[in-house]
């Protein structure tokens, strides 16, 4: 688990500001949402994290470590986007267990954490099946699947729900809650509903042109009219 801290952090795309001024620090084992309207610098915050942009000024640490000092592999970060990438040819098991395989963890603990992962987010009967024969939803849940098995220090997560239809983004939401709830691992997600930031947040980042509106819990946030 780990704290997130950006410090002062612009990033300019030749004339134009993507972010500017951005502060803030997560506590470790919060989970932060960031909302506002598209092009407002939600996707920007979230890569820099990652260390997938290279900020114009600023800081963005992990821990006590600048983001950009540490080597991408030794990066303990899982990112799942809107659109899953999952392993085509191989199946659902295999793709939850691969970012422990990566990391030459035991068989039988990789093994274990499969089907934990599996049942918490249904996918137990789904197991043998490949990527192409499950719908949207259930290849979205692999994914949350196999960046959940390898329980990250922190995870970041790009509208992972807004491809599901309206019942299973209601199933997911309420198990990546409780995923959450027993994992506690950082979280930074960025999202444009309203209910998925009001039920998953400890606090809320409201962005508006690339600048911090307002930080708040999300009562304080959504009572404004
Ligand atoms: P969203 O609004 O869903 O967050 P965007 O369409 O803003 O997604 O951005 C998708 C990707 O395209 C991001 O990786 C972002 O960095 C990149 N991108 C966004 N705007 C531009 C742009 N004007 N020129 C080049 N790349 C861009
Ligand atoms: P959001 O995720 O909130 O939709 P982004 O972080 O994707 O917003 O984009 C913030 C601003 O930065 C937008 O004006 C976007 O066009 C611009 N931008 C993002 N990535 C790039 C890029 N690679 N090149 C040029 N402009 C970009």
């Amino acid at each position: 688990m780990a704290t997130v801290q950006l410090d002062q952090v612009n990033r300019k795309f030749n004339q134009v500001t993507a972010i500017e001024d951005i502060t803030f620090k997560i506590p470790d084992g919060e989970f932060w949402v960031l909302v506002g309207p598209s092009g407002c610098g939600k996707s920007t915050i979230l890569r820099s994290v990652a260390g997938l942009e290279t900020v114009t000024s600023g800081q963005v640490f992990i821990g006590d470590r600048l983001v950009n000092d540490v080597p991408a592999r030794q990066r303990d970060v899982a990112m799942v986007f809107q659109n899953y990438a999952l392993y085509p040819h191989m199946s659902v098991r295999e793709n939850i267990a691969f970012g422990l395989e990566m990391r030459k963890v035991d068989r039988n603990m990789i093994q274990e954490r499969v089907l934990t992962v599996a049942r918490s987010l249904s996918l137990e009967h789904l197991l043998d099946r490949k990527p192409k024969q499950l719908s949207g939803g259930q290849q979205q849940r692999v994914a949350l699947g196999r960046a959940i098995a390898r329980q990250p220090q922190l995870f970041l997560m790009d509208e992972p729900l807004s491809n599901l239809d309206a019942q299973l983004r209601d199933d997911t939401r309420a198990e990546l809650k409780q995923l959450h709830q027993q994992l506690g691992i950082t979280t930074i997600y960025v999202t444009h509903d309203q209910i998925e930031a009001m039920t998953l947040a400890d606090k809320i980042v409201v962005l508006n042109r690339g600048r911090i509106q307002q930080i708040g819990d999300p009562q304080t946030v959504y009572a404004s009219p």
